[in-house]
């Protein structure tokens, strides 16, 4: 019987179960490229209820308990005295969200001995040290496409809300005022515009898609070049590399992994590569970006705005900058943990468990590391290599 460590966020500040806004999900049947959904062989909650926080469990008490293992929940997660430390020791999986990342570092993958199994309820396997897991011969895997739409909606959201100047004039009208002047002196139509998206994979492609309809400019760079039938749909501009796309743009969205390549990527030399009044949206990773580049970049109007919703660390300190800049949209870490991500997720997490409790296959765009290399998705994407040839299809 094995002993599951499962990291979420904390409950609402008003209690569980919250009041619910709808009574039930838009059905979605599967993903664009034809991935299916996740298929558990049952589930213990009803979609469209909170599942992310310590109360929800994602679910998976009562399938578990009836199997005979042992389930921790926490929330406590950073520190030696933390909750997650002190239970590591003896824990065979550990289950956490990217919007609460439980961070298993060397060290702490050191106090852990039995550990074979890290699941990453979401996508985005990062706050894992890779190398150690594949060292250690711990299989790590994530639930590919569980919310990605969701991220590109998040996305669009914010490259309006910073085009427009959607946030200060909401504001406006919440303190009571009218005055449009204030409003507008810094609202500007998205149509036309020069558009970048760094990494095309699930979540880049599906903003090209989105985008597309507001007759902007396409642009984009990618280790692998998307199929020329793709390019050619979308009016796409394929650009070499990062410093090469963001000359070119007004509009930067951000949508690669953090790898050793991509940390640290937007630096102030990067920035200050683009043109004047350039705006970057940023839902992959926090540590992607140069912290205090992006405070003076959008303090000195090299930026227009700054948005996303990572950081690093997380959950953000009090004072971290970003909160604060001047002209940020910047969100808490939640543009991939709408509720009917989190049922996606949930259902993907246990068809994990499920597989690995019954010692069959974890679907290969589940995983990330296994036998001690990078496996499946994890090859595709975390895997340092020089740049491929344009897919077959
Ligand atoms: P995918 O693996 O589908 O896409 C990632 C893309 O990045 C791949 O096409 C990959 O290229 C490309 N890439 C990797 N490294 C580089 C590089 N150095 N230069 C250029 N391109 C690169 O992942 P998703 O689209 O599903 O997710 C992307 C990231 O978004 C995740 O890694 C995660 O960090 C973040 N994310 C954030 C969420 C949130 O809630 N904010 C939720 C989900 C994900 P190729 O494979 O072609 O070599």
């Amino acid at each position: 019987m094995a002993k599951i460590l499962l990291v979420l966020y904390p409950d609402p500040t008003t209690g569980y179960p919250p009041p619910y806004a709808r009574d039930s999900l838009p059905v979605v049947t599967s993903y664009p490229n034809g991935q299916t959904l996740p298929t558990p062989s049952a589930i213990d909650f009803a979609p469209g209820e909170l599942l992310g926080c310590v109360s929800g469990e994602l679910g998976l008490r009562p399938w578990l308990e009836a199997e005979g293992h042992t389930l921790v929940v926490t929330s406590d997660k950073d520190g030696e005295s933390s909750r997650f430390e002190q239970e590591l020791s003896d824990a065979d999986v550990v289950i956490s969200q990217p919007f609460w990342p439980a961070y298993l570092s060397p060290e702490r993958m050191a106090k852990a001995p039995k550990l074979k199994l890290a699941i990453t309820a979401g996508i985005g396997s990062d706050h894992v040290d890779l190398a150690t897991a594949i060292d250690r011969g711990v299989t790590v895997a994530e639930v590919t496409y569980s919310n990605s739409i969701g991220v590109a909606e998040h996305t669009v959201m914010q490259v309006l809300a910073l085009v427009r100047d959607f946030i200060p004039q909401h504001q406006i009208v919440a303190n009571g005022g009218w005055n449009i002047a204030d409003a507008v002196h810094r609202s500007y139509d998205l149509e036309g515009m020069d558009v970048g998206v760094f990494a095309a994979g699930r979540i880049g492609r599906a903003v090209i898609e989105r985008l597309s309809p507001f007759g902007v400019r396409l642009n984009y760079t990618d280790r692998h070049r998307l199929p020329l039938e793709v390019e050619e749909r979308y009016g796409l501009t394929f650009h070499d590399d990062i410093r090469s796309l963001v000359r070119d743009v007004d509009v930067l969205t951000v949508h690669a992994p953090l790898t050793d390549e991509t940390r640290g990527l937007l630096s102030d030399e990067l920035l200050g590569t683009m043109r004047r009044g350039s705006y970057i949206v940023n839902p992959a990773r926090g540590a992607i970006a140069d912290r205090d580049a992006i405070v003076r970049a959008v303090e000195n109007g090299q930026l227009a705005g700054y948005a996303g919703d990572v950081w690093f660390p997380q959950p953000a300190p009090a004072d971290h900058p970003w909160r604060t800049m001047p002209h940020n949209g910047m969100t808490p870490h939640t543009s991939g943990s709408s509720l009917p991500s989190q049922a996606r997720y949930a259902a993907g997490t246990r068809e994990i468990l499920e597989s690995w409790f019954a010692g069959t296959p974890i679907r290969p765009e589940y995983l990330i590391v296994e036998g001690g290399r990078y496996s499946g998705t994890g090859a595709h994407s975390y895997a340092s290599r020089p740049p491929a040839p344009r897919a077959a299809t």
